[in-house]
C-alpha cells in the first residue's frame, strides 16, 4: 500500500473510533496527507528509510513546529511551538508521517490521564465489559491510541512511570530509555532530572525501530550522553540462554494480588524455558522511591513551571489590575489541582528550613536506591517484576485521594530515580484486563531488554 493509503485508514479509525476513547488532543490530517505524499515520493525515487511513510503520533509534551502543543494544560490551550524537538525533529527526518497528538495528564502529572484539561481519555479494555477504565497515566492518550490500533506507534515520556504504567494497562509495549538516551530537548520540562522520552507500541520489535530514530546525542540537552547508538534491531532475536533474571523480592510483597502475581511468575517461568536462570535478589530502599520521587519531582516542577508567568507565552489572565494580579490569576486560572498541587509541594520542600530536611534528604535516599541497583546488576543482567500493583481501574475511582494515585507507581518510580532503562510487555490478563511485566536493566541496555522482550513475543 501507498502511504497516503495507509494514512487515510488510520485518519479514518481515529474519526470513526476516538471520541470513545478521546486520545487525541490534535489530529493534523491535511499535514498528515501532504507528508504522506511527500513520503510515497521519497520511496519512489528511492530515498526511504524504516519509517517513510509510516504513520504514527506524538505525544502532547513534545513541541512541533507550527502545530498546537498543549502538554494536557490550559496554560498551553494555544501554544503553536515556533520549532521542533529533537524527537519530533528525528521523526520527520526519518520521513514518518505524524498523524497527530495524543493527549495526557496536565504537564504529564498523574497515572490516570483524568488531569487533562481536554478530559480523560478511556482505555479500550473494559469498555467491552461496559466499564470505563483509565488508561493509565500520564502517555494515556498514546497508550490507548496504539491499543485501539488508531496508530501503529506512539511517542511517550517516563518521568516516573508514565510509559510503563499505561503500557501496562492498555495490554501494549513501552520502554523509558536510559536517561540521557533520548535528547529533551523541545519536551516540555516536569522534573528534568527524571524526564525521559521513549517508545509505545504493540510489540518490541516496533519499539526498537522507533529507538533508533529517537536515541542519540544532543548537543542542545545538557544531559544528552554522547555515546553510540546502535541498531536496536540487530540483537533481537539473539538467544536467551544463560540470561540471568533476577526478582527484586521487595516487588512481590503482600501489596501484590495473587492473580497479578501469577501472571509475573508464569512469565518468568517462560523465560526459564527459553534458557534463563532465575534468582531472587534485594532492593532494600525500593521501599522509600515513592516518598523521594514525590519530594524530588515536585521541587523541580515548581521550578520548571515557574516561567508560565502570563508574559512570555502561554495563558494570561483577562484584564489583570497590576503585575501581581497578572500572575496569580494566570497562574490560579492557567494550572489545574494536580499541577498546584505539585508546585505547592514542591515550593514547600526547597524553601529555606525545609530544603535539608525534605529535598536534600530526598536526594541521598535517591542515591541509595541507585546503589541498590548497581549492587543487584553485579548478580544479574535483568531485573523482573510486575509494572503496576493491579490491572486498570475504574475513572474517578483515585481523583480524590493522591496519596492512592501515587502508589501506581510503587514498581515503576525507583527506576527513574536510578536512571536505569526499563520495558513493560504485555503478560496476560487478570479480571479481562490486560497487565504488563517490568524488565528492568542496567545502564544503556536498551537492546537487551528489547531482545528478552521480543522473544517472549
Ligand atoms: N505518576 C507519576 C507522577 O504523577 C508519573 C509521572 C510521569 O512519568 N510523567 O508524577
Amino acid at each position: 500500500v501507498s502511504s497516503v493509503e495507509l494514512t487515510q485508514q488510520f485518519l479514518e479509525r481515529i474519526r470513526q473510533e476516538d471520541s470513545k476513547y478521546n486520545s487525541f488532543i490534535t489530529v493534523t490530517e491535511n499535514q498528515a496527507l501532504a507528508d504522506a505524499k511527500a513520503a510515497d515520493e521519497q520511496r519512489a525515487a528511492g530515498h526511504a528509510t524504516p519509517w517513510t511513510g509510516v504513520p504514527f503520533a506524538h505525544k502532547d509534551i513534545f513541541c512541533t513546529n507550527g502545530v498546537l502543543t498543549t502538554c494536557g494544560s490550559r496554560m498551553l490551550e494555544n501554544f503553536v511551538p515556533p520549532y521542533d524537538a529533537t524527537v519530533t525533529a528525528n521523526f520527520r527526518k526519518a520521513g514518518a508521517v505524524c498523524l497527530g497528538k495524543t493527549n495526557m495528564d496536565e504537564f504529564a502529572m498523574g497515572s490516570s490521564t483524568e488531569s487533562s484539561f481536554f478530559g480523560a481519555t478511556t482505555n479500550p479494555w473494559g469498555l467491552g465489559q461496559g466499564s470505563k477504565r483509565v488508561p493509565g497515566g500520564s502517555s494515556g492518550g498514546s497508550a490507548a491510541a496504539v491499543a485501539a490500533r488508531l496508530v501503529p506507534a506512539a511517542t511517550a515520556t517516563d518521568t516516573g512511570g508514565s510509559i510503563r504504567q499505561p503500557a501496562a494497562l492498555c495490554g501494549i509495549t513501552g520502554l523509558k530509555p536510559t536517561y540521557g538516551r533520548v535528547s529533551r530537548y523541545g519536551m516540555i520540562a516536569f522534573a528534568s532530572s527524571l524526564d525521559q522520552g521513549g517508545t509505545m507500541a504493540r510489540t518490541a520489535e516496533d519499539n526498537a525501530l522507533m529507538l533508533n530514530v529517537m536515541a542519540g546525542f544532543d548537543p542542545k540537552d545538557s544531559t544528552s550522553i554522547d555515546r553510540e547508538v546502535p541498531d536496536y534491531t540487530a540483537a533481537l532475536n539473539e538467544p536467551l540462554k544463560g540470561l540471568k533474571i533476577g526478582l527484586p523480592k521487595e516487588y512481590f510483597s503482600d501489596q501484590l494480588s495473587p492473580a497479578m502475581e501469577q501472571q509475573v511468575r508464569d512469565a518468568v517461568k517462560e523465560y526459564e524455558k527459553l534458557g534463563a536462570t532465575v534468582k531472587e535478589v534485594s532492593l532494600p530502599n525500593a521501599k522509600l522511591a515513592i516518598a523521594a520521587y514525590y519530594v524530588i519531582a515536585p521541587a523541580e516542577a515548581s521550578a520548571n513551571l515557574s516561567r508560565f508567568d502570563g508574559v512570555r507565552y502561554g495563558y494570561r489572565c483577562e484584564d489583570p489590575k497590576d503585575l501581581m494580579d497578572l500572575y496569580t490569576r494566570t497562574r490560579a486560572e492557567g494550572f489545574g489541582n494536580e499541577v498546584k498541587r505539585r508546585i505547592l509541594v514542591g515550593t514547600y520542600a526547597l524553601s529555606a528550613g525545609y530544603f535539608d530536611a525534605y529535598y536534600l534528604k530526598a536526594q541521598k535516599v535517591r542515591r541509595l536506591i541507585q546503589q541498590d541497583f548497581i549492587n543487584a546488576f553485579k548478580d544479574v543482567d535483568v531485573l523482573m517484576s510486575p509494572t503496576t500493583p493491579s490491572p486498570a481501574f475504574n475513572q474517578g475511582e483515585k481523583t480524590n485521594d493522591p496519596v492512592t494515585m501515587y502508589l501506581e507507581d510503587v514498581f515503576t518510580i525507583a527506576i527513574n530515580l536510578a536512571g536505569i532503562p526499563a520495558m513493560s510487555i504485555p503478560a496476560g490478563f487478570v479480571d479481562g484486563l490486560p497487565v504488563g511485566v517490568q524488565i528492568i536493566g542496567d545502564y544503556f541496555s536498551e537492546a537487551r531488554l528489547l531482545n528478552a522482550a521480543h522473544k517472549f513475543q
